[in-house]
């Protein structure tokens, strides 16, 4: 084992601090990474403060951060996929169980072994769970590590691990193309990213925020349309029209004004990590044969898909970077909806300590 360093929180109500860790020397098919940038997402801060209890109990320590981005510094005997000073990323997933009908589709997210960046037993015994990100090196299997596109800046590629991914899997699902009408609800980092790869895909994009403030980086970020959602006036322009609507809301917020603003057939996908129940009227989805889902991140092969499809339309994240000692001043900007539109750390900052 080696030592590494790393901001951990202690408990629900501690703030992110400074904190030695250990990290397992690369057995023959790990890949050990020097995180360069790690992306903030906002289920770091629900899972900081044990937010998810009732369906993912956190234990502390927390590491957190699953939006990795690094070079290869060291590769294991058996690894052919990266050398030393490749750049690489890391997602939501450090392994599964691989066997499983769900890894054998690729759909890794699915798997009932999986094992979570941060926060899921460790099964190499380094430390009582896996510690994430916020830290200057990991080891990961390197089946769990994907390329970064040569083109791409580090920063704003971070995010694309988790918030990239997040939103480009359903819409993709979705088949959303040109001549598709799509909703974003909700602009922060997830809404950002889907605003751009809708708008890539070729649909007419239709942004619905809380915050006026944004409405002139909605369409500078790719939205045709932009809708203050507290407007209702402004809502029922849009009834009855979209094909899909992908809503990133962080909270509890009504999902039936966006039903209503589905055509026949259309689907709302949900994928705020929101654990209190939300309402939802039948007659909504009956008159319209409409539907809701939920989507959960994506699978290693369609993580490196988006991966490249970004490069190819050069697409990342806007992103304020911040130094690793801002964390807990960013969270609370994060709750204000105050994020343009995703905070990256630059994990040079973490040699200060
Ligand atoms: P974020 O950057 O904080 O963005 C969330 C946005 O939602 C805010 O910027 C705000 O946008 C809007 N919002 C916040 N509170 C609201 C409220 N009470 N009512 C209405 N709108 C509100 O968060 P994020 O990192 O994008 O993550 C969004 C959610 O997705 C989190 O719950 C996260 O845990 C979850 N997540 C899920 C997956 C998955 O696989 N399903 C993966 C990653 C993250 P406006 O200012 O534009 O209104
Ligand atoms: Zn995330």
């Amino acid at each position: 084992m080696f030592n590494a360093k790393a901001y951990s929180a202690a408990s629900a109500t501690s703030l992110l601090a400074h904190t030695p860790i250990k990290r397992r020397d690369p057995t023959p098919h790990d890949v050990q990474i020097e995180i360069l940038f790690c992306g903030i997402c906002h289920s770091d801060l629900h899972a900081v403060r044990n937010e998810w209890s009732s369906v993912m109990p956190t234990v502390y320590p927390i590491v957190p951060g699953h939006e990795i981005v690094g070079r290869v510094a060291k590769v294991g005997s058996a690894v052919t996929k990266f050398k030393a000073g490749d750049l690489v990323g890391v997602g939501c997933l450090v392994d599964s169980d691989r066997t499983c009908p769900n890894c054998q589709k690729g759909l890794e997210n699915f798997c009932p072994h999986m094992t979570l960046t941060f926060n899921s037993p460790d099964k190499h015994g380094t430390a009582p769970v896996t510690y994430g990100g916020y830290s200057d090196s990991i080891v990961v299997d390197e089946r769990f590590v994907l390329r970064i596109p040569s083109n791409l800046k580090l920063p704003g590629a971070a995010p694309l691990l988790c918030a990239g991914i997040t939103t480009y899997s359903p819409l993709h699902r979705a088949g959303v193309t040109e001549g598709k009408k799509v909703g974003i609800v909700g602009l922060g980092g997830l809404g950002h990213m889907g605003v751009k790869l809708a708008r890539a895909f070729g649909a007419h994009v239709v942004v619905f925020t809380t915050s006026p403030g944004k409405k002139e980086d909605a369409i500078r970020l790719g939205a045709n349309e932009v809708v203050v959602s507290r407007n209702a006036d402004e809502m029922k322009k849009h009834a009855f029209s979209f094909d899909f609507i992908l809503d990133t809301v962080s909270a509890q917020h009504d999902i039936d004004q966006y039903i209503q603003l589905l055509g026949l057939g259309g689907n709302l996908t949900l994928v705020g990590g929101v654990t209190k129940p939300q309402s939802l009227s039948s007659f909504g989805l009956i008159f319209g044969n409409r539907s809701v889902s939920g989507s959960n991140i994506g699978g290693l092969a369609e993580t490196q898909e988006m991966l490249d499809f970004c490069g190819k339309h050069n697409i990342t994240a806007d992103v304020e970077v911040i130094p690793i000692q801002k964390v807990n001043e960013a969270y609370e900007r994060m709750l204000k909806s105050d994020v343009k539109y995703r905070f990256s750390i630059d994990m040079a900052s973490l040699k200060s300590e």
